[in-house]
């Protein structure tokens, strides 16, 4: 296969491969993510890329590069380091934005879709009904300067097998917004469930814990079931925002399951 098939495929390199990156930081109360918490917690947007031999695609994009340097506002919050976003991540790894095909958002929150700006020949996929109510203006997390930038959108109802073959299934996970979704992906060495704000913390899988708010938190209890179903049969669990988790992720290299 070698580079130019796109990406950073070597040849003898099998299968899927999964790259891993933070694109920024938010700092939020500690309840916002476990309810019941005390203080605050600065945690990372997270971003990842799926190498499969038939394209290139992403699952969640971060935070905006609009952020950095910003000192009002949400500038206030948000920390987007110089160099750390999803384009700079992908160019670290030879990988050029433009050649991405496929955008997956687990949702359309600005510290998960404040990216796609970056990546301009990519479909962005979705599930439906996500785009409707992040334009709907009941979710202050939404901003349409972040999500709404040209890109043809797909949206797809339930699960839906992005190349075909098993290896890259978007299925729903909703609870955080109406039209969350996960990612399974299959790489040689294992499971890997991405799973964006379903599940924000180690701990709120290992204790059912939930956040202090969501679009609905009977919804949030139900997907944190499925995903804990699917790590007792393996899986690895990507903690969407978990810090501690996320400073033993290696960013420059295909993960080791
Ligand atoms: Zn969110």
């Amino acid at each position: 296969m070698g580079a130019a098939n796109g990406g950073v495929r070597h040849d003898g390199d099998e299968g899927v491969l999964l790259f891993a990156f933070t694109c920024g930081y938010i700092t939020l109360p500690m309840g916002f993510f476990l309810e019941g918490e005390p203080g605050k917690v600065k945690v990372p947007a997270c971003s990842y890329l799926i190498d499969h031999p038939k394209g290139l695609a992403l699952f969640d994009t971060g935070f905006s590069p609009r952020f950095t340097d910003m000192a009002d506002g949400l500038g206030k919050i948000v920390d987007m380091p110089k160099g750390e976003s999803i384009a700079d991540r992908l160019t670290e790894l030879n990988v050029d934005p433009a050649r991405i095909d496929w955008i997956i958002n687990s949702h359309l929150h600005l510290d998960h879709a404040g990216g796609n700006a970056l990546i301009p020949n990519a479909t962005v996929i979705v599930q439906s009904g996500e785009w409707d109510f992040g334009l709907g203006g009941e979710d202050g997390a939404y901003h349409a300067v972040d999500f709404d930038t040209g890109q043809p959108v797909k949206q797809v109802s339930g699960e839906h097998d992005l190349f075909g073959d098993g290896s890259v299934v978007l299925f729903p996970t909703p609870g955080h917004t109406p039209g969350h979704q996960s990612v399974r992906v299959q790489t040689g060495g294992g499971e890997a469930i991405l799973c964006g704000d379903c599940c924000n913390m180690r701990q709120s899988l290992d204790e059912m814990h939930l956040p202090d708010h969501a679009w609905s938190l009977d919804a949030c209890r139900n997907s944190l079931e499925l995903l804990s179903k699917l790590r007792d049969k393996g899986a690895r669990i990507f903690y969407g925002h978990d810090p501690e988790f996320w400073s033993g992720v290696p960013q420059s290299e295909a993960l080791q399951l």
